[in-house]
């Protein structure tokens, strides 16, 4: 799938801009604070329905004005069709249109532009805690699979009725007789998403160190390793296998859940370590070297959404290239041959892109002529 053109009236710095996309690598060069990542803000709130810097509509409001409205042509499964969102200042609600009929809700958009989005905040999921890291797992894997987004949603409701017992049974000692049953459903669900996980992780992880092997020039090693609960001899088991060594965990700690009062089995406490040449990344990356999985892993996510769908989502990377040396900046800009691409940089970077170039200067977006 592909942006054709968008086109932008008061949103954020923009007063009013028309720009049409190459099929291939665009790159979208310009000082700071000139409108780069508003562009790529534009693309993601017409593609997923938020922005990715803010929940706050009004903010993308361009200031003084009464509304903004975004319309992209875009071309996906064999047509064209357009997106329109208008914001509004104030409390009147957002409207949505595709192809000129209005849509009641957001998900009547979905899967017509699909983007996954590189932005230098994902680079904390690599560096910070496993709560961000399973938050990109699920996400992605909510997306592609309805019955784990159930299964999720379940269970973290489950985890939250047992977490309120074990904090509040001293007071009222009847509450552990619920246990029994929060465990039970606790397991079913948490065993289809601990065999989900493993699954969608092996196959980002084939991917995302065929990337970085490029990426590099084969001199690194990316990995990706799956930790779960301790029990759980393989994680991509079949779900009722992996019910049953839940259980098994879940009695070995009842006591010590009970003790603690907090919620100490199950999937919420996963995580996942990425290694490159055998050094974990959280704790010895480089900056560079992180950035690089980073976008690995993006580019992976790319593969695994086009392999469920059949269609290529567009990859938007936002201020991709610092921290990388010219090798790998090359890489990016002229080996993600696939698909449609939009990276924006700073003056600095003195990279020339396949593709088209454009200069993005207050609020404007201007081509740049070879
Ligand atoms: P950098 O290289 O520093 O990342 P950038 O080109 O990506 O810069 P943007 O984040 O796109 O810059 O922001 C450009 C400008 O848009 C900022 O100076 C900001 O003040 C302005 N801006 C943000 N929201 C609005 C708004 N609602 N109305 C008008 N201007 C806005
Ligand atoms: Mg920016």
């Amino acid at each position: 799938m592909r942006i054709l053109d968008l086109t932008l009236y008061n949103f954020r710095n923009y007063e009013a801009l028309q720009c049409a996309f190459d099929p291939g690598i665009n790159l979208f060069i310009g000082e700071n604070a000139q409108g780069k990542t508003n562009l790529l803000e534009a693309v993601c709130y017409l593609s997923r329905g938020a922005a990715f810097r803010t929940r706050k509509e009004a903010e993308l409001i361009r200031f003084g004005s009464e509304f903004a409205e975004l319309e992209a042509r875009v071309f996906s499964y064999d047509r064209e069709q357009r997106m329109k969102a208008v914001l509004f200042a104030g409390r009147r609600p957002r409207q949505l249109f595709l192809s000129g009929v209005k849509k009641l809700t957001r998900e009547a958009l979905d899967g017509v532009l699909n983007t996954v989005l590189f932005c230098p905040e994902d680079l904390s999921v690599l560096k910070k805690g496993a709560a961000e890291r399973r938050r990109l797992t699920d996400d992605a894997l909510c997306q592609l699979r309805p019955r784990y987004a159930k299964a999720l949603e379940e269970y973290r409701r489950c985890a939250a009725q047992k977490a309120a017992v074990l904090r509040e049974w001293h007071d009222r000692p009847g509450l552990l007789d619920l246990l029994p049953e929060y465990n039970e459903r606790m397991a079913q669900t948490g065993a289809i998403i601990i065999h989900s996980r493993a699954g969608y992780l092996r196959h980002l992880a084939a991917y995302a160190s065929a990337h970085h092997a490029a990426f590099t020039g084969d001199s690194e090693r990316l990995e990706l390793n799956y930790q779960t609960v301790s029990t759980v001899a393989d994680p991509a088991a079949p779900a009722e296998r992996i019910y049953g060594w839940l259980r098994e965990h879940q009695e070995s700690h009842r006591q010590a859940e009970i003790a603690a009062g907090q919620c100490l089995s199950g999937p919420h406490k996963d995580d996942f370590e990425l290694t490159i040449n055998g050094l974990s990344v959280r704790t010895y990356g480089s900056q560079g070297q992180t950035r690089t999985a980073a976008i690995s892993l993006k580019l992976a996510e790319r593969d695994l959404f086009e392999q469920d769908t059949g269609e290529q989502p567009v990859l938007l990377l936002d201020d991709v290239l610092s921290e990388l040396d010219a090798g790998r900046q090359d890489f990016v800009v002229n080996c993600i041959r696939s698909g449609q691409v939009l990276i924006t940089c700073c003056e600095t970077d003195r990279v020339t892109a396949a593709g088209r170039t454009f200069r993005v200067e207050s609020g404007t977006v201007r081509p740049v002529e070879d």
